[in-house]
């Protein structure tokens, strides 16, 4: 018997909030500042996005997240092995890694699986030029704007850009592209300005498909998407409805949450005034009180930096945790929800229950933590059109 808890996956909802950050897009075109520059003129069709699915399609499953953005123009990724998978589940469409190749000799797997690779850094050049490849790679040639992580500063832009083209004349690079990745989509506005310039500057004349905005730009800079250039947008966390912005949810957005997390009561404990609560005793009893004692605990994923007073349903109705989150374990207050009885759902995060959003910001964190942090212990579901199927 396994344990009672579950996190519900919806690949409806993933495909849902797929089709929102398509009609960003479609908006930001049709958007008359875009027409005056031409976008419509010379653009030769519409934006693309790369779904992206790193970290286990951010802790949903990686064939669950193929599955919920079959729609989607291609997906983006940090592993070799993730894009063997995807194949495997049948996309035949475009995959980007995210950070390149690691290793020479990663470098003939990702052309049999014409996996597209970011060039973020001289050496994954010298493994290029070292290389026997039975067709050429196609590369997005990775700017460093600003973020100052990975990417050629644009003073080395020339010197790399130059090095891929002798590649391209030897046929071992294809296509090549420019892409660039912001430090601040989600901060104050306008701060991507600076940075969008120098990509554009840096990029200059060159020609081909460019690729910039992770899912804050996209939500709030969505022209920045639309060029005259094929454009490639890469949101990931807006696709498991969650917002990039502080003190926002995806609601906001018109995104829906892809994962609900959920877990039975064990046991109910009626506790004095002046009792406590838990590791610590770091709750304390106010009044004579009920305590709902929750299977879920930070080895299933729910962060232990949750406080007492972070949000939680119980059949519908939003109560809060009383206590530290344990290992296997968490306390919640079952005075609002007198009906409750041992058995009984809570819903940690996600649909009928506190936003994932609310939950990551209680718990000082961000939804992207909470859902990559859920654990291989948990059994997941996955719902499609309403109907559950067990994993
Ligand atoms: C993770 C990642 C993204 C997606 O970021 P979100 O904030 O989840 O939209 C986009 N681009 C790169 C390079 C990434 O590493």
């Amino acid at each position: 018997m396994p344990r009672p808890i579950r996190a519900v996956i919806s690949q409806q909802a993933m495909s849902h909030n797929l089709s929102v950050i398509r009609q960003y897009l479609d908006n930001a075109r049709q958007a008359p500042a875009a027409a005056a520059h031409g976008a419509q003129a010379t653009s030769p069709g519409a934006t693309h996005i790369w779904a992206v699915i790193k970290a286990n399609a951010y802790g949903h499953g990686l064939e669950t997240a193929i599955g919920g953005f079959a729609q989607a123009d291609g997906l983006a990724m940090l592993d070799l092995q993730e894009t063997l998978r995807a194949r495997q589940a049948g996309w035949q469409g475009p995959l980007l890694m995210l950070e390149g190749f690691f290793e020479a000799r990663d470098v003939p797997e990702l052309v049999r699986n014409r996996v597209v690779s970011s060039i973020h850094h001289p050496e994954q050049i010298r493994m290029l030029q070292a290389s026997t490849l039975a067709a050429p790679l196609d590369v997005f040639l990775k700017i460093n704007t600003g973020m100052n992580r990975l990417g050629f500063a644009p003073q080395q832009f020339g010197e790399a850009y130059q090095a891929l083209q002798a590649l391209q004349q030897h046929g071992k690079v294809g296509r090549i592209g420019f892409m660039t990745h912001f430090a601040d989509a989600d901060g104050a506005h306008g701060a991507v300005d600076a940075p969008a310039q120098v990509f554009h500057d840096t990029v200059g004349q060159c020609q081909g498909s460019i690729s910039l905005c992770n899912s804050a730009a996209v939500l709030r800079y969505p022209q920045l998407a639309v060029s005259a250039a094929d454009n490639w947008v890469r949101p990931g966390i807006c696709l498991y409805g969650s917002s990039p912005f502080a003190n926002t949810t995806g609601e906001e957005f018109g995104l829906r949450q892809t994962m609900t997390l959920q877990a039975r009561l064990l046991s109910i404990q009626h506790i004095k005034q002046g009792q406590s609560v838990g590791y610590g005793s770091t709750y304390t009893a106010a009044r004579d009180m009920r305590i709902g004692v929750v299977a879920c605990g930070y080895a299933d994923g729910y962060p232990r930096s949750a406080p007492s007073g972070t949000p939680a349903w119980v059949n519908g109705v939003a109560t809060q945790l009383a206590g530290r989150v344990s290992m296997d374990m968490l306390t919640i207050d079952l005075d609002p929800v007198p009906d409750a009885v041992v058995g009984d759902w809570v819903t940690l995060w996600g649909n009928e229950g506190p936003h994932i959003d609310e939950v990551a910001s209680a718990a000082g964190t961000i939804a992207y933590e909470l859902l990559c942090a859920l654990a291989q212990r948990v059994p997941v579901h996955v719902e499609y059109s309403g109907e559950v199927v067990e994993k």
